[in-house]
């Protein structure tokens, strides 16, 4: 049995993962609907954000360009990688070894295996994102691309932090677990070497990179380190900086969080010209700012009649919430980093074709995500096109 086949079936077991995920459809319901009614203006926005996504994929190699060109006049150092191991190799070529490095939560990280790699090079390297830092405790991968520790009861959670921490708990409450994490991050955050963030969006017209959260761990792990390194995937380049903006709002939104608590925007590293108008880099913030944008198959994607559609993705994970095979699997469902209906086509835009086509014969076609997600991508259609490549694999197709 395959392990998507031998993930699912496992996850079918789990009562508790099931309930879990319920509970988190219906309240990402609730919230968007909620959200949608009291500001109709961000469909409106999301209309825009899809048009600015389009005019990026159909000419992509162009906005890289521009992009870099724009990071390196505000400062910043650009890097294209076209693979994950180039990648990882430039990171590694920034932080060295032996470093304390701090992260916020980033699904292109966790394509490139980052922090597996930055740790065997002899780095300490915490996430800060507290359900991406539970993920880590439990050696786990996320379960949702913005909530990636949907899969966590409070009990499991209060076990993982009070073990693998060494953090003592009385009442084992989600408060007492987000206060015992905060003191416990706090030093490592205050002491860190390097700091790494992915990237909700980069405009291509000024290098600004944005950043949306509520925790507030982003704008210390990318406002305190000498060394912000940005890793993200090219698909998150909008053409100005206005587009990025909305872009962020979109996703906060239709992610059931808006307003969001912050959007950082950096837009190279931090500087002074208090003295005699001389410009010094490194003020109170990070003295380099490096952007690494990862093709990771997203260019030839860019290219591709079916797979283009994906890139236009703003991960808001709404689809995966409506979707009922998500529902009862989660993330088991698809690749190793993407599940569920968004999964199906960045599985194979980054990872594997075949994966993907596999997993994709799960879909039961009932299009609900397509009905739900805010650039209009057809998931359906990503679905069944990739049925076709399962079966014409297999021979059975006539
Ligand atoms: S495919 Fe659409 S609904 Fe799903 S995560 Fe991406 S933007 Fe959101």
């Amino acid at each position: 049995m395959s392990r998507v086949l031998r993930e699912v079936e496992e996850a079918l077991e789990d009562d508790s993962l099931r309930r879990a995920l319920e509970r988190a459809a219906e309240n990402n319901e609730r919230n968007v609907a909620r959200v949608l009614e009291r500001h109709p203006e961000v469909e409106h926005l999301a209309r825009e954000v899809e048009e600015a996504k389009k005019s990026v994929i159909e000419r992509l190699d162009y906005y890289i360009d521009k992009a870099m060109e724009s990071l390196r006049r505000v400062g910043a150092r650009p890097y294209l990688a076209e693979t994950p191991e180039e990648a990882r190799e430039i990171v590694a070529g920034i932080v060295g070894r032996g470093k304390l490095v701090v992260m916020s939560k980033s699904m292109v990280a966790e394509e490139l295996r980052l922090r597996e790699h930055l740790e065997a090079l002899g780095n300490r390297v915490w996430e800060t994102d507290l359900g991406q830092l539970l993920v880590q405790l439990e050696n786990g991968r996320p379960m949702h691309t913005i909530a990636p520790a949907v899969h966590i009861s409070r009990v499991e959670a209060a076990r993982l932090v009070s073990e693998r921490l060494g953090l003592e708990l009385s009442s084992g409450s989600p408060e007492e677990i987000v206060e015992a994490v905060r003191r416990f991050l706090r030093e490592k955050l205050v002491h860190a070497d390097v700091g790494i963030t992915g990237a909700n969006a980069v405009a291509a017209d000024t290098g600004a990179v944005f950043l949306v959260e509520n925790e507030g761990n982003i704008r210390i792990v990318s406002g305190l380190s000498r060394k912000h390194v940005v890793v993200t995937g090219v698909d998150k380049i909008m053409p100005t900086i206005l587009d990025a903006f909305k872009a962020v709002l979109v996703q906060a939104a239709y992610a059931g969080l808006y307003p969001p608590t912050y959007v950082n925007v950096t837009a190279g590293p931090s500087s002074t010209a208090d003295i005699e108008l001389h410009r010094v880099y490194g003020a109170q913030g990070p003295r380099e700012v490096h952007v690494v944008l990862v093709d990771n198959g997203r260019r030839r994607a860019a290219r591709h009649p079916v797979l283009s559609e994906q890139l236009r993705c703003i991960r808001c994970g709404r689809c995966q919430l409506e979707c009922p095979v998500w529902q009862q699997s989660a993330n088991h469902w698809g690749g190793r980093v993407y599940g569920g209906p968004m999964g199906l086509g960045w599985t194979a835009v980054t990872e594997s074709l075949e994966v993907a086509a596999e997993a994709a014969m799960l879909c039961l076609g009932c299009m609900r995500c397509d009905l739900v997600c805010p650039m209009e991508i057809p998931l359906s259609r990503i679905a069944a096109w990739l049925k076709r490549q399962y079966t014409r694999r297999m021979g059975l197709s006539g």
